[in-house]
């Protein structure tokens, strides 16, 4: 069990953490949401000893995290970072040895053994030789997971998993952690998506004013906030994805489309009006590619709803299609299109299709 008693965090310009209280039980995921800001990576660092309160304690099964115990908390607690810190000049098994047989004093083989099973887990056992420069982004965090987990950490902290991950990643990272709190674990993460918080954490701290401002089970803390910040926050939480490929369902994508406006009191004109809007988009990049990769971001603001449409391959601007007719469509349903291309990106080009209420 962890528990924050009286934290408070004051630095020379700011007080991110004023009064945090709560209880984490064992085996729980929490995710931790909230505006930027307002001390969720700091609190969490303080789970593990690498920020330290300036007052208050926290508890992890009665021990109190603080210089003379920290040994066994980092024996406890393992931390998967946002910029995943693997060692470069080791290749992916050697990540995974090191630390079991530099701190935990394990056994070579043993080391071994352990590393090749969580590589299985992760689905990356045939990485076991890779230079850590050869993997993908979502590769080098299931690594840099699975080097964590090597160390029987019982509680996990996560700072954003997700961030960085494409949609499939993401979707292998969900089923990990819960997988991983299925073993017993107790897992702590720091998130900006809110998908991820929804659909995996068995309770979610919202943060705001210094505090855990609210509380509760994503039930109750996405549809029926209590308190006014956290009802605010979730509105603004107003951007939804979609992965479309071969394996598109477009009538269940409508649905949760549907819900999420329910949710958010957005008229459903609106969704009517973007995916009609998306429906020709798509039309053009099927004309254009022949196994296109979308993905569709919409984000419904107070007067206007933004369709961002990001697609692999050859540079492509919809507005040069020789399909004119989706062209005239597309340009009488919105105000503003813009294109860009980024070569660097995955998903190199980009359409922005706005629209007025
Ligand atoms: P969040 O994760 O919610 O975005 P952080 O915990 O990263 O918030 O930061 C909370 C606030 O504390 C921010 O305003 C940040 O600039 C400030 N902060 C974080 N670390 C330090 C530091 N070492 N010194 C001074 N200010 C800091």
């Amino acid at each position: 069990m962890i528990k924050f008693s009286h934290i408070a965090k004051v630095y020379d310009n700011i007080t991110p953490l004023k009064d945090v209280n709560g209880i984490i039980d064992d085996g729980e995921i929490v995710s931790i949401i909230g505006p930027s800001g307002t001390g969720k990576s700091t609190l969490l660092r303080m789970i593990n000893g690498l920020v330290k309160p300036t007052s208050g304690d926290i508890y992890i099964d009665n021990i109190v995290v603080n210089d003379k115990n920290i040994n066994i908390i980092t024996k406890k607690v393992g931390m998967v970072f946002q910029s995943y810190n693997l060692f470069n000049h080791l290749n992916v098994i050697e990540n995974l040895m090191i630390a079991q047989i530099e701190i935990l004093k394990r056994d070579k083989q043993l080391a071994y053994e352990k590393s090749m099973k969580l590589l299985k887990e992760v689905g990356l056992e045939s990485k076991e030789n890779a230079e850590i420069s050869e993997l993908s982004g979502g590769e080098q965090q299931r690594i840099a997971f699975a080097r964590t987990l090597a160390m029987d950490p019982e509680v996990l902290l996560l700072d954003e998993p997700t961030s960085a991950l494409d949609p499939n990643s993401v979707d292998m990272m969900k089923a990990l952690i819960v997988k991983i709190a299925k073993s017993g674990k107790t897992i702590v993460i720091v998130t900006h998506s809110m998908s991820l918080a929804r659909d995996i954490s068995d309770k979610i701290f919202f943060m705001d004013d210094g505090i855990i401002y609210e509380e509760g089970t994503p039930e109750e803390i996405f549809m029926r906030p209590k308190k006014p910040k956290t009802r605010s926050f979730i509105n603004t939480q107003r951007t939804i994805e979609f992965k479309i490929d071969k394996s598109f369902d477009y009538n269940s994508a409508i649905s949760q489309l549907i819900e999420f406006c329910k949710k958010r009191n957005i008229d459903m004109r609106r969704i009517n009006k973007v995916m009609l809007v998306f429906e020709e988009v798509k039309l053009i990049l099927f004309e254009k590619y022949e196994e296109p990769e979308i993905i569709l971001k919409i984000t419904f603001k107070n007067d206007e709803t933004k369709l961002a449409v990001h697609y692999k391959g050859k540079q492509f601007d919809i507005r040069k299609t020789d399909n004119n007719i989706s062209l005239k469509l597309i340009e009488g349903l919105s105000t503003k299109i813009e294109y860009t291309y980024d070569e660097d990106e995955e998903y190199q080009n980009e359409a922005m299709v706005e629209m007025r209420n």
